[in-house]
């Protein structure tokens, strides 16, 4: 399984918002999609970089609640680690492990495509392996 099988089931949907939105807004997007990070575009309509969850708590608890009305390319981390299509489950794996991340872009051609996060690793890792339990079964019952 690679990163396109991913998001052919997930879908391709992204929640981006723009440099300039404020860390309260961009706060707020978390709390309405019920997700952990934020991808930010820049107006080429390339990935500007991300913010995740942690970035707002260290931010707050760095300096306060008053970061919250700072825009956003202040606290997103600039240099980001994408995917693509063809990747493994397994390279996001090690990419997630040695970064201490829990998210992915997907860029193609220069352009966003898709997002996976641990937990959609996790979900396709417990697929797979029901998959072969599956088929063991079935070769050991049938012959
Ligand atoms: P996360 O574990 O994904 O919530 O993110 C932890 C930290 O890594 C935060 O500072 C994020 O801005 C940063 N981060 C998350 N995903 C990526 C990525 N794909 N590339 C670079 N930095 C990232």
């Amino acid at each position: 399984m690679n990163v396109a099988t991913i998001l052919k089931m997930k879908g391709k949907g992204v929640v981006t918002a723009k440099p300039d939105m404020s860390l309260l807004d961009v706060a707020k997007l978390l709390g309405q999609h019920g997700i952990g990070c934020i991808v930010i575009e820049g107006d080429d309509g390339k990935v500007a970089g991300i913010v995740s969850e942690r970035d707002i708590v260290r931010a707050i608890g760095n300096a306060g609640a008053k970061v919250l009305k700072e825009p956003v390319s202040v606290y997103m981390t600039t240099t980001v680690v994408t995917a693509r299509e063809a990747d493994t489950i397994d390279r996001l794996m090690s990419e997630m492990t040695t970064h201490r991340f829990r998210h992915l872009p997907v860029v193609e051609r220069g352009r966003l495509i898709g997002i996976v996060s641990i937990g959609d690793v996790v979900k396709m890792r417990i697929a797979e392996a029901e998959m072969e339990a599956a088929a063991m079964r079935n070769y050991i019952t049938t012959g």
